[in-house]
């Protein structure tokens, strides 16, 4: 067998596992590891990756993704609203960084500053500012209201076409083990490389394609999609945080070296994923049926009217054939590749990152930092009655559930069971009344510190 070489420039020097999908923007690590270590990884880094990587910090820091290679979540600006004042926060790392120590926040026209007493009453000295100046407010009874500056021109950036295109090029090129270079992608590289050609990269504004992608892909995680289109060339789908669709064009023909054209990989917030990998779609319906395992026979069979009923199981799951199905019947319809920013796409693009933010989604990292930033063992729970920061109370809610159970190990399927049992679903919304409930029946119990300290050091536990 001839020796690897790397899929852009053919060099056998050198090579290294590149991240499909960068670091910083997965929980959920994928790699190619036929890519050259100097021109063709670090490279890409400092080109785009890390610039996207930045200009993202506002979404990867709430859906609690960090990259392995750093110790902290990527910063990012907001601006934190206390008692109707605006303060203006940069380079925020944790949820509640303002409040540390030392720490003091400016509003727009540096006339007036939020943050630690004992700093607040240092620059109001050093100001010739009258102590009766200074107001003194206990921030568990105080309420934030934090606005993240959402960054959209970053979905339409150059930038982000090429990471988008790496990402895809990449993962088709491992999927179809390719370890070599190949002139039929010359049109590709080129444009991941140095950024010249065009259409290979657009941005998927057909409303059914959408929607499909929606249905299947929960919030936060990545979705690609291989196929063939009706004019015949391999294109790759590319959903990022499961709120926005790109297509890029991978190359012209079904090629020898690559038999496999029907491909779905799905990564997940929590690390969890789904796959498969055929030769076109024509194989779909063969290894759906594939999947159901033969007859089960721990499966009660009961007898009805002296016949056996065999209840077949599935052995994994087939949401992903359905979801490629549905696919095919709006690609075979033709659909609406759009290259540039529309209103349209920019309307949806910003719904449904505002959904994507409202929403909570909880998953080991997030607990585990949760615990990290907001649980003080030696000092206790700082749980206010009136507090109504919704995705913190239900946190708080499960980790005192948690604390009740006191399981004797924490996996997965406890948190999920907790969830499922208190609320009957996976999915829910944070009402004003579903948050005030919760909090009731925490307050409620007299040992609820005690209770959320056992919960928070079985988050801390969980492997
Ligand atoms: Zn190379």
């Amino acid at each position: 067998m001839s020796k690897k070489q790397c899929i852009y420039c053919g060099t056998t020097e050198r090579l290294t596992e590149s991240d499909i999908i960068p670091d910083a923007l997965t929980n959920a690590r994928i790699i190619n590891d036929c890519v050259c270590q100097d021109l063709h990884n670090s490279k890409m880094t400092e080109k785009f990756e890390s610039i996207i990587a930045k200009r993202l910090a506002f979404m990867t820091n709430e859906l609690d993704i960090k990259s392995s290679k750093s110790k902290s979540y990527a910063n990012y600006s907001a601006s934190i609203e206390i008692e109707g004042n605006k303060y203006e926060a940069k380079k925020l790392k944790g949820n509640d960084d303002f409040l540390k120590k030392g720490k003091v926040l400016w509003n727009k026209e540096h006339t007036q500053a939020f943050g630690d007493i004992d700093t607040i009453r240092a620059i109001a000295k050093s100001n010739g500012i009258n102590e009766s100046k200074v107001r003194m407010i206990n921030s568990n009874d105080i309420e934030f209201i934090k606005t993240l500056k959402i960054d959209l021109e970053v979905f339409f950036s150059v930038e982000m076409y090429r990471q988008i295109a790496k990402i895809a090029f990449e993962w088709y090129c491992a999927q179809n083990k390719v370890s070599r270079k190949y002139e039929d992608f010359n049109e590709i590289i080129n444009y991941i490389v140095d950024g010249v050609g065009e259409n290979i990269v657009s941005i998927v504004s057909d409303i059914d394609i959408n929607n499909t992608f929606n249905e299947y892909c929960n919030s936060g995680s990545h979705c690609l999609v291989g196929y063939v289109s009706n004019e015949g060339d391999v294109n790759v789908f590319v959903d990022m945080f499961g709120i926005i669709v790109y297509n890029v064009k991978i190359c012209n023909n079904i090629l020898d070296f690559c038999p496999n054209n029907c491909l779905l990989q799905k990564l997940n917030l929590d690390t969890t994923r789904q796959s498969f990998r055929l030769h076109d779609y024509n194989d779909l319906p063969i290894d759906m049926i594939s999947t159901f395992s033969a007859i089960d026979d721990r499966f009660p069979q009961p007898i009805i009217n002296g016949v056996k009923v065999y209840v077949p199981t599935m052995s994994k799951d087939v949401s992903g054939h359905i979801f490629f199905m549905k696919l095919l019947r709006s690609l075979s319809n033709g659909f609406l590749k759009e290259c540039y920013y529309t209103e349209k796409i920019g309307n949806t693009l910003i719904n449904n990152i505002e959904e994507l933010l409202q929403g909570s989604v909880v998953h080991r990292k997030a607990l585990k930092r949760f615990v990290t930033e907001k649980i003080n063992f030696s000092k206790g729970i700082a749980l206010s009655s009136t507090g109504t920061d919704k995705k913190s109370i239900f946190i708080y809610y499960l980790l005192f559930i948690l604390g009740k159970q006191n399981p004797d190990k924490m996996n997965k399927e406890i948190l999920e069971k907790i969830i499922f049992d208190n609320f009957g679903n996976y999915q829910m919304i944070i009402t004003d009344k579903l948050c005030e409930e919760i909090k009731d029946t925490i307050l409620k119990d007299d040992n609820y510190r005690s209770i959320i300290i056992i919960g928070s050091k079985k988050v801390l536990d969980w492997q």
